[in-house]
């Protein structure tokens, strides 16, 4: 990443470093920041580096908010294909429409480009648990590139998301919490949780990476785009399709895929960004109502009439604004489908294409074939369709019973930024024991330790500390008093039996309990060493065993 990448408030103007959990302007406070990147400089080195790189989401990574890419936590996102449909064109009388496929993500929806930035950007700031609210798509991602990263994922679920969808959230390892309730009042439990316990949120359009994500589609559309039709001709080098058409919820796609056209145009690689078509789905559509009235605000829909959960977003909040700007500005238009259309779209998709898509993205197929009746489409223009996903249901079976947690919404909880309730608090806590055990992770080996982090966090609910190295874990003994400490035995300079030696002839430290865990066989000297010192000895690679988790669970208590 360049060295000049700031965070510029939308409100103020001010510019401030990026720090993920305290994102809020210094100057005015507003939630409202962008990145900011020095567009002269990457004006001139892009071009000469991007033909070299694989076609992926990494590929644009100088405008991602991140040092470097990660290659460890990679699974393969963006660098989707660019699809032409062209029996949907021949019947609709368009020789240009295509289909950006998103399905071909790890997860199978562009959720994933959110999930893997943002991971990334926990994993450099060191952060190791995060929350996020969801109609089912994006905890799927995070709770995907969460178990690859070794990071805990809270992932609150509006009732109303399909148990499919919870299930394949809770695979990963994913805490799945259920709210009996909208997906707005789920956003604001998910919300006050992160609150309380001070953890990163993705809060959808106000978090940075979330938003910078959605721009790599902008990238990777006007590239292929001009791959297959040429440049434009105009001293340009990029193309931008006439129309970028998206099924839309809380519509954060556009937002990207905007501050993207703005990039690729101050960099002078494109003239101008896209026309949109916003599509929602009839039963949840508060950006058309407000479009359609020609207000700059909408209004929430309180309770969502839709089958298609995906798009369930009440509120759009200031992104409806931003994005009623923006196609004030640039052109588009914003229009609603009735779920029985959606659904007569995914059939003429998948017989006619040979794509099946989720009925959220067949909302957005409908919606072209409803504006190019309308003639808002022109037979003439270039089409690209965000074929945001599609995805794989798990079985009911594979899990076991305990993989969803449930909160009840008290009936008078007030809406929006209020304060929480009492009731809403006391739903929280009992989320989470207030007593939740501290175990001590040692080992000099960083894979090791996210490896057992990742097997106490599917276990349940831990504070996990750290140590790199025997001094470093005695330091941590005195300070932290851990309730259990996992101690791999084989370490350079102060190794795991000075450390036992050292924390048992301490009186402060001699009752922390101790699982040993070493590589290699134990010489009958070493066994004598450790001998009445340790609760439990384990080889390497058993980690994974009931029994462990049985004993850590007992010594616990
Ligand atoms: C998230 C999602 C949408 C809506 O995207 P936004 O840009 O957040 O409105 C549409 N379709 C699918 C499949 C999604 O996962
Ligand atoms: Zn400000």
């Amino acid at each position: 990443m360049p060295t000049e990448f700031m965070t510029e408030c939308l409100d103020c103007g001010h510019r401030q470093p990026f720090a993920p959990l305290n994102t809020r302007c210094e100057k005015c406070g507003s939630e409202w920041m962008r990145a900011h990147y020095d567009y002269d400089a990457l004006a001139t080195t892009l071009p000469a580096v991007l033909p070299s790189r694989p076609f992926d989401l990494w590929r644009y990574h100088e405008l991602l908010p991140v040092k470097a890419p990660r290659p460890e936590i990679s699974m393969g996102e963006g660098g989707t294909p660019l699809l032409h449909l062209k029996r949907l064109g021949m019947m609709l009388k368009m020789p240009h429409i295509y289909f950006k496929d998103e399905r071909q993500n790890p997860t199978s929806s562009f959720k994933d480009r959110q999930a893997a930035v943002t991971i990334a950007v926990l994993k450099e700031a060191g952060l190791t648990e995060m929350v996020v609210a969801s109609t089912g798509n994006v905890a799927i991602a995070y709770a995907a590139y969460a178990a690859r990263a070794g990071i805990k994922l809270w992932a609150f679920v509006t009732s109303l998301v399909p148990s499919e969808k919870m299930r394949e959230i809770a695979i990963y390892g994913a805490q799945v919490i259920k709210v009996g309730g909208t997906y707005d009042e789920t956003k604001r439990v998910a919300a006050e949780f992160a609150r309380q316990r001070n953890l990163y949120l993705d809060k959808g359009a106000r978090s940075l990476p979330t938003v910078e994500a959605m721009k790599t589609l902008a990238f990777e559309i006007s590239e292929q785009i001009t791959e297959r039709l040429g440049a434009p001709g105009t001293g340009f080098p990029w193309r931008t399709p006439d129309w970028f058409v998206q099924a839309v919820s809380g519509a954060l796609g556009p937002l990207g895929v905007y501050r993207g056209y703005e990039e690729l145009h101050k960099m002078g690689f494109v003239t101008r960004p896209p026309k949109m078509a916003l599509v929602q789905s009839a039963g949840c559509a508060p950006m058309v109502h407000a479009w359609q009235q020609n207000r700059r605000e909408a209004e929430p829909v309180r309770l969502p009439r839709t089958h298609i959960a995906t798009l369930a977003t009440g509120d759009p909040g200031r992104v409806y604004t931003l994005l009623y700007d923006a196609l004030k500005t640039h052109g588009g238009v914003m229009t609603d489908i009735s779920d029985e259309d959606a659904f007569r779209a995914m059939h003429i998709l998948a017989k006619m294409e040979g794509l099946s898509v989720e009925p959220a993205t067949a909302v957005a197929v409908a919606g072209v074939i409803q504006l190019v009746r309308e003639g808002v489409i022109r037979p003439s223009e270039v089409v690209v369709i965000n074929g945001t996903g599609h995805t794989m249901p798990i079985e009911s079976h594979i899990l076991g019973k305990r993989w969803v947690r449930s909160v009840t919404l008290p009936q008078t909880e007030p809406r929006q930024d209020a304060p929480p309730t009492e009731g809403l608090k006391a739903a929280l806590d009992t989320l989470v024991s207030r007593e939740v055990p501290h175990i001590a992770i040692v080992d000099d080996h960083e894979p090791a330790r996210i490896l057992l982090r990742r097997v106490l966090q599917s276990l349940g609910e831990f504070t996990i500390s750290e140590a790199g190295n025997g001094t470093e874990a005695i330091a941590l003994a005195r300070e932290e008093h851990p309730d259990l400490i996992l101690l791999d035995l084989m370490m350079p300079e102060t190794d795991g039996f000075q450390v036992i030696e050292t924390l048992r002839a301490d009186a402060t430290t001699r009752d922390i309990p101790i699982i040993a865990v070493t590589a290699k066989a134990l010489t009958p000297e070493e066994k004598r060493r450790l001998s009445g010192q340790i609760e439990k000895l384990l080889q390497k690679g058993e980690f994974l065993t009931d029994e462990l988790l049985d004993e850590i669970r007992a010594l616990l208590g």
